[in-house]
């Protein structure tokens, strides 16, 4: 299968489904992360046009770590919108990546870019396989399931799927680590471990299947969209 998870910011997938992402490329599928915007917000200090740069270094080094193509889309940090052009650009998004399933935001999440980035994944997964919406890569023909990754910090989330990432939860945290700009950043002014609020997270996930660390996800539960097996790893 070729896997894509799409996140709002630089760090966010690392954060909500690396663990799936490493369990699928085990398992021998095609994965593919895509960033939607630039995270060019995500300090106090180093200039927004200075950590565009540094971020987009941060993502590949991830990226790398996972076996996964990277797809750097540029948004604006905090100025995405669902607009005639960035649909656009989602619906090529998906006509490059070709997907058999797709991962991205849930719709009730607590930051509007993960809300609107949903949206547009909802709709461009879709759109990607109309032939006379045109944009520069073929229409597809698949209408890939599409799973709802975990809120922040679970808040206002049931999941109703598990993955189990016990065994990769140290390259998982790796991943993670590799956004040096937010970890330390964050660790040294705000005294928030992301690490450790990932773990946590996990670990907590992992209480409601009887595992030492899970993902929790929601299906979209639509027509066309709904497959017969498991789809997750
Ligand atoms: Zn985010």
């Amino acid at each position: 299968m070729r896997v894509l998870a799409v996140g709002a910011h630089p760090d966010d997938i690392e954060i909500l489904c690396a663990g799936t992402l490493l369990r699928y490329a085990q398992d021998g599928h095609d994965v593919s992360m895509a960033v939607a915007t630039n995270g060019e917000q995500g300090h106090a200090i180093i200039e927004p046009p200075e950590l565009a740069e540094i971020r987009k270094v941060e993502a590949q080094a991830s990226a790398d770590l996972c076996g996964a193509e990277l797809f750097w889309l540029g948004f604006p940090d905090e100025f995405i919108y669902h607009d005639h052009d960035t649909r656009m650009r989602f619906i090529e998004l998906m006509r490059q990546a070709r997907p058999d399933v797709v991962i991205t935001h849930n719709p009730q999440d607590y930051h509007m870019d993960h809300r609107i980035v949903s949206e547009l994944v909802f709709v461009s997964s879709f759109l990607a396989t109309v032939p006379h919406v045109i944009t520069a890569s073929p229409s597809t023909t698949v209408n890939p399931p599409l799973y709802y990754m975990d809120s922040l910090a679970g808040a206002n989330f049931v999941p109703t799927e598990y993955v189990d990432i016990s065994g990769v939860i140290d390259r998982k945290e790796a991943m993670l680590n590799c956004h040096q700009s937010q970890t330390k950043w964050l660790k040294d002014h705000d005294n928030i471990d992301v690490l450790e609020f990932m773990r946590s997270q996990n670990r907590f996930r992992g209480l409601s299947c009887s595992v030492p660390y899970a993902e929790g996800f929601a299906r979209l539960d639509a027509w066309g969209r709904n497959p017969v097996t498991r789809v997750l790893p």
